[in-house]
């Protein structure tokens, strides 16, 4: 049951409104507008996306906020106050930029905080609340949807700054993740909004194994006329460097090369095989199987099936009659 959290949301938003200002306005707060200007961003799209500042010290939204005792337990719930074992209350981002998460309806229900420097941990996160799921929420959705009438297409990204940094480059379609797993919650919202989504996560290891989970979440979803892409970037880079190197056009023209779910569906499970040796090939059909049985039943599906059946040799038929292996997990 949907519990009325309208309380709640109407005090995040007064907090965001209140880093905001810090930011302008609060004598400490020079270091962190330089550091936005230093990575690129300018007041505009500071702005757009709400950004703030929580300034040093233990006790600033604390005071700010929190005499008011139905407030106080209301930022307690909201993970923006801590209280500690010996009951001690304190603020939870102290000396960071801050941004506000919003829902898709544009309500602020968590903020995610970075550090002005070298510092760890380098972001912090607002935890679960009662008005926050982190495997639902997708940053800069409500963003996005603002800023295109209709969006053709969604770019996920893993970081806050990937999607500030590609939307102060005119690309105002991303979102991200934010450090949790591309859920089937995440699709199943994008897929409602446009035909398209492009994964573009961060040239590492971790991020190439995100994109391959993505691809886990994303078959199910694949109904004919959907699109899964993934954009691989090169080592060491992710979406906010490769953009400011590129700009938008370098970064467009990237995407449009952007690989197919199918294709990085075949490689990935190839890896390590021989295609020509009929060990490789029965071992791919086996492999593969399984995933392209979680797509539903369509078009798709049955080119994704025949496509199996082209890089394996096996006739479609043959193919199809393969006993189900154990189902991979997602
Ligand atoms: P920056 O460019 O500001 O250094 P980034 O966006 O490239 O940061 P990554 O280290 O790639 O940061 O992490 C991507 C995302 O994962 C972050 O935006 C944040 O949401 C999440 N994340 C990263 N580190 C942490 C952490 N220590 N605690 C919680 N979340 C984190
Ligand atoms: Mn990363
Ligand atoms: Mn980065
Ligand atoms: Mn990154």
């Amino acid at each position: 049951v949907e519990q009325n959290h309208k309380a709640l949301y109407d005090l995040m938003e007064q907090v965001a409104r209140y880093y905001q200002t810090q930011l302008r306005q609060h004598p400490s707060a020079a270091r962190a507008v330089d550091y936005l200007k230093q990575r690129g961003l300018t007041g505009q799209i500071a702005k757009q996306f709400d950004l703030g500042f929580a300034a040093p010290g233990w006790d600033n939204l604390l005071q700010q906020f929190g005499s008011n005792e139905t407030q106080r337990k209301l930022l307690l719930d909201a993970g923006m106050l801590v209280q500690n074992e010996s009951g001690k209350i304190y603020d939870r981002f102290r000396d960071r930029i801050v941004f506000p998460i919003r829902d898709q309806r544009g309500r602020v229900i968590a903020f995610g905080g970075r550090v002005l420097g070298d510092d760890k941990p380098k972001y912090l996160n607002s935890p679960e609340t009662a008005i926050f799921h982190k495997g639902r929420e997708l940053y800069g959705l409500y963003q996005a949807r603002k800023a295109n009438r209709k969006l053709e297409r969604i770019l996920v990204v893993e970081g806050y700054m990937d999607v500030i940094a590609l939307a102060q480059h005119d690309i105002s379609y991303a979102t991200a993740t934010l450090g949790t797993a591309t859920s089937k919650t995440h699709l199943e919202r994008i897929f409602r909004l446009c035909p398209e989504v492009v994964f573009c996560f961060d040239g590492d290891q971790a991020g190439r194994k995100a994109a391959f989970r993505a691809l886990e979440a994303a078959l199910p979803a694949l109904e004919d006329g959907r699109q899964a892409r993934f954009l691989f970037l090169p080592e060491g880079e992710d979406p906010d460097d490769a953009v400011r190197a590129g700009g938008r056009d370098g970064f467009e023209l990237m995407l449009q090369q952007a690989k197919a779910l199918e294709n990085f569906l075949f490689e990935t499970l190839s890896e390590g095989l021989d295609s020509n040796s009929l060990d490789g090939r029965a071992r791919l059909s086996k492999l593969a199987l399984p995933y392209i049985r979680q797509m539903p039943e369509g078009v798709y599906q049955q080119l994704m099936f025949q496509e199996l059946a082209r890089r394996t040799g096996l006739e479609l038929s043959s193919l199809m009659q393969l006993e189900a292996p154990a189902a991979p997990k997602t």
